[in-house]
């Protein structure tokens, strides 16, 4: 054991120097000033006690004891006292030496005991210092790792809906009971279903007590603490001990009559706007600044999921007010569009039966180019109103005993006109009936609109159309030999206002095919096509012919 002494009197340091000679095992150092032994502690290797005498030239007393200390706070100090001084070694080992040693002939006997006794009990406190401190970093750990879970529970909790009411409960439950015995959270502007308060609390029937108890306190003016503070401020509240609130408080009455006996108030954010409050409470327990933190982060995670079911619910809004401008505009422009193409049909009757075809009745030559216009058009609107009828939900399949043979040539005919203007020539196989149950005008919809595109994009090149009985099922295919479709873009051409070709070129909305598979759908069918680009395109419908157990009827 290396041994300091410092001590200025050779008597003594010579009577020191012998008990350890004695005793053996002891390497003993002697410094004659308090500096000279301060300077020593600086260089290898480090003594493992110090002998220390209180009357030094250069430090008297206890003096010598501090800068000690403060130099080597885990050094043990052994004091020397003269007989006359027991008080002071008293008092130094108060003030954190080990032990005190009277000088004297005592002192050689006492010596090397009080020194091992002196190095073994610093060695025990620095132990149990070391297991407190250890103790206190797992604890410590433990919490972190506990605030971490919290903050993930409450991130996922919002994120399971997009409607106020149901993100914010999921909220509160995910904190309670883990972080807060029971946890309230307000915000403005929510939609009008959402209650002033969403409660959740430990004991689950006691939730309600809590909101009612809430009631009118975020809004309160002038209140110096508690949420209308916190909503007016925007900076979190921690009292740690809810005692702590001003003894008139409205708000500390409500949490002492709740139970609560810590409390943390935040704001619910989003960047600078403070969009409502949330409260944390428990009894039994403190909250510390670190539960303040993590508070505030999960009040800026509630912000940002009311921020995004405030977005969800406008964009909802914008998009039904879209879909019933489209709608009314659709029957709006129906009605003019299809007096006008009677107009025209009466002004052709009258044009066949004048009989010069010169009379002041006779029409002029390009009246057929402003019949097709009005017919195209009239086509746009029914597309535009049946999309929003599908959109609305108001697919309506009326059934009835039909042979598709017959609603094919029906279709083919009312189209010969477009074919012979797209110089493609149309062929029909329909050798036998095929007959099912079915909406005719769904299925004239859904041919109509896979043979006009079939005519649009087939390139002057002959189409055919296919219709036969498959067991239970109908097949309807088209075929073209036309610009054909890219693999990648296959998929998407069924979905709305989706087009895989420029709209310089081909003229359309992109809902034909949505509005095909819809009513093929409907009809509990399903539709696919084949295409290689370059070569044609074959649409393929398969319906069955009789409507399934689950459908309900019409
Ligand atoms: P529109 O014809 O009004 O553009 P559709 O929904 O009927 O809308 O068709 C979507 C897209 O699918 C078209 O723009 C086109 O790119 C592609 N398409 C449809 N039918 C064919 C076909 N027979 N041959 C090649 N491409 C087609």
């Amino acid at each position: 054991m290396r041994v300091l002494l410092v001590e200025d009197n050779p008597g003594d340091a010579e009577l020191v120097r012998l008990a350890c000679d004695e005793a053996g095992a002891f390497a003993l150092e002697h410094a004659g000033t308090l500096a000279d032994a301060l300077a020593r502690l600086g260089s290898a290797p480090a003594p493992d006690v110090v002998l220390l005498d209180l009357t030094l030239p250069d430090a008297s007393r206890l003096e010598g004891l501090r800068r000690l200390a403060e130099a080597a706070p885990e050094l043990p100090v052994v004091v020397l006292t003269g007989s006359e001084d027991r008080a002071l070694g008293a008092a130094a080992i108060q003030a954190g030496a080990q032990d005190y040693l009277v000088k004297g002939d005592e002192s050689r006997v006492l010596l090397p005991r009080a020194l091992r006794y002196a190095v073994d009990r610093h060695d025990q406190a620095a132990r149990a210092l070391l297991l407190v401190g250890e103790r206190a970093a797992r604890a410590a750990a433990e919490a972190a790792r506990e605030r971490m879970a919290v903050l993930a529970a409450a991130g996922t909790a919002v994120s399971h809906s997009l409607e106020d009411r149901h993100a914010l409960s999921s909220l509160v439950s995910a904190v309670v009971p883990r972080f807060a015995d029971w946890c309230a959270i307000r915000t403005t502007g929510a939609d009008a279903s959402t209650p002033d308060w969403i409660t959740a609390h430990r004991d689950a029937a006691a939730a309600g007590a809590v909101s009612a108890r809430l009631e009118g306190l975020a809004t309160a003016p002038d209140a110096p603490c508690g949420p209308a503070a916190v909503a007016a401020s925007g900076r979190g509240e921690l009292r740690e001990d809810v005692s702590s609130h001003p003894a008139t408080s409205p708000w500390r009455t409500a949490l002492e009559e709740l139970g609560a006996e810590s409390c943390m108030v935040v704001p619910v954010r989003l960047t600078d706007e403070v969009l409502g409050v949330m409260v944390f409470a428990a009894s039994g327990r403190r909250f510390g600044p670190d539960d303040l933190a993590v508070a505030e982060e999960i009040g800026r995670r509630a912000g940002v999921a009311v921020a995004n079911c405030r977005l969800y619910r406008e964009a909802r809004l914008a998009v039904a007010a879209r879909e019933e401008f489209l709608s009314v505009a659709a029957h709006e422009l129906r009605t003019p569009v299809a007096v006008l193409q009677l107009k025209l049909q009466q002004v052709e009757l009258k044009q066949r039966t004048s009989v010069c075809g010169t009379c002041h009745l006779a029409v002029p030559a390009d009246y057929a180019g402003a019949a097709r216009q009005i017919a195209r058009l009239g086509h746009l609107i029914e597309e535009l109103l049946d999309m929003s009828r599908i959109v609305g939900d108001r697919v309506q399949i009326e059934r009835e005993e039909l042979d598709l043979g017959d609603v094919a040539r029906e279709v083919t005919a009312r189209l010969a006109e477009l074919a012979t203007r797209s110089r493609s020539e149309v062929a029909l196989h329909c050798p036998d009936p095929v007959r099912g149950n079915w909406d005719r005008l769904a299925l004239e919809r859904v041919l109509g609109n896979l043979l006009s595109n079939a005519l649009k994009f087939g390139a002057q090149r002959p189409v055919a159309i296919r219709v036969r009985s498959e067991g239970e099922q109908a097949v309807l295919e088209v075929e073209d030999q036309g610009i054909g479709i890219a693999p990648g873009d296959v998929e998407r051409i069924f979905d709305q206002f989706e087009r895989a070709v420029s709209s310089r070129h081909f003229g359309g909305l992109g809902l034909g095919l949505y509005i095909t598979r819809q009513l093929v759908e409907g009809h509990g069918g399903a539709i696919s096509v084949a295409s290689t680009p370059g070569s044609g395109s074959t649409f393929t419908v398969r319906l069955p012919k009789a409507p399934s157990r689950a459908e309900p009827p019409a």
